[in-house]
């Protein structure tokens, strides 16, 4: 059995060509799944039955299954999702006054053990396929009974390093027959591989790309993340730059304050060097708490940073924390309950 959600519009058209299963269906099979949220053929009820019965027995409509449901005070609510291989992962649905955002993974873990992130903690096992990607936000949309409009790789794992799969996943999250969500409003986020960059700056794709940058020389930078020894902020400088002259779009770098690591204006100045040549935003994350030796940068400190980068041309912007309470901030996410 294969699940339906792998195949994006055309592919999805050219394989129910090749079983003999009516291809012009599939706008109508789309619709019911992406739009209806359907989780089986037998409700598709403008396809005949036999028409159903027979994709029924070459295809599942994957959906996770949901372990764990938790809501924050702020409106933020996270999911752990459980795949049919015992393998789970944790989404999280976020509320801001424009959007409801949608915050997936495209790993179970992730290989690239940032010292600072929680989902490196219980290591690597696998990519998610792109029909996992999108059953997180599916299964998001059914359980509360809304339409996410925007969605950010920000979840488990290293979205560069799933490349295809998640490719494949953002044809479907933009195309007008899925979940129609416009390419601006998808955003991937990536630690820093310079190949992914590359790669995506030739796509004929037009969404925001996000670089987790988190220190201004290769010193601290290496220290706190590993991936920084193979590519190195030069390097990374460099890939973003041709993204950005290939898409001539502002990129978006996060920055995640330390207490006393990465916070002075020492810091913010080297920060301000290497993105003086950059259109971009900056957001500020003061670090949330996933037991490692780190500490939130106090307010006031995080404040006369921006401070700092906006006087110097930079567009800065302290993020609101969301979801701290329920352990579904940037780097709290896990692979289990705990
Ligand atoms: N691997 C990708 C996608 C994960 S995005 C990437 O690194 O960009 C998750 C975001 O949360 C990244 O910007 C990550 O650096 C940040 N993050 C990780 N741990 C954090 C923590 N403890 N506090 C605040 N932000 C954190």
């Amino acid at each position: 059995m294969e699940n339906i959600l792998d195949y994006d519009y055309t592919a999805l058209k050219n394989k129910l060509e090749m079983e003999k299963l009516e291809p012009y269906r599939t706008t109508q099979v789309f619709d019911w799944i992406y739009k209806k949220h359907a989780t089986s053929f037998a409700v598709m009820t403008n396809l005949s039955k036999q028409l159903r019965e027979r994709i029924s027995m070459k295809f599942i409509i994957g959906m996770p299954e949901l372990v764990k449901k938790t809501k924050s005070s702020d409106g933020t609510v996270k999911f752990l999702w459980k795949y049919s291989d015992g393998n789970t992962v944790e989404s999280v649905i976020l509320r801001y006054p424009d959007r409801i955002t949608g915050c997936i993974s495209s790993q179970v873990g992730c290989p690239l053990n940032c010292a600072f992130c929680a989902t490196g903690i219980s290591g690597y096992v696998r990519n998610l396929t792109s029909g996992e990607i999108l059953s997180q936000i599916l299964g998001m949309e059914i359980s509360e009974n809304e339409k996410i409009n925007n969605i950010v790789f920000m979840g488990m794992g290293e979205p560069m390093l799933n490349y295809d799969e998640v490719m494949k996943a953002i044809h479907v999250i933009t195309d007008p027959k899925a979940f129609k969500i416009s390419q601006r409003r998808v955003s991937i986020s990536t630690a820093g591989i310079v190949d992914g960059i590359l790669k995506l700056s030739e796509e004929p794709l037009d969404v925001i790309l996000s670089i987790s940058l988190h220190a201004s020389t290769d010193d601290k930078r290496s220290m706190i993340m590993p991936v920084n020894k193979k590519y190195s902020l030069e390097d990374l400088m460099e890939a973003v730059k041709i993204y950005q002259k290939a898409k001539d779009r502002r990129v978006t770098f996060e920055y995640i304050l330390f207490d006393k690591f990465n916070d002075s204006l020492d810091d913010a100045q080297k920060l301000m060097k290497i993105l003086k040549d950059i259109k971009c935003n900056v957001n500020l994350i003061r670090y949330n708490d996933t037991g490692s030796t780190f500490k939130k940068t106090p307010m006031d400190r995080a404040e006369i940073f921006e401070k700092f980068l906006k006087d110097n041309g930079i567009e800065s912007v302290i993020r609101a924390e969301k979801g701290e309470d329920i352990s579904a901030a940037c780097g709290q996410l896990r692979r289990q309950t705990l």
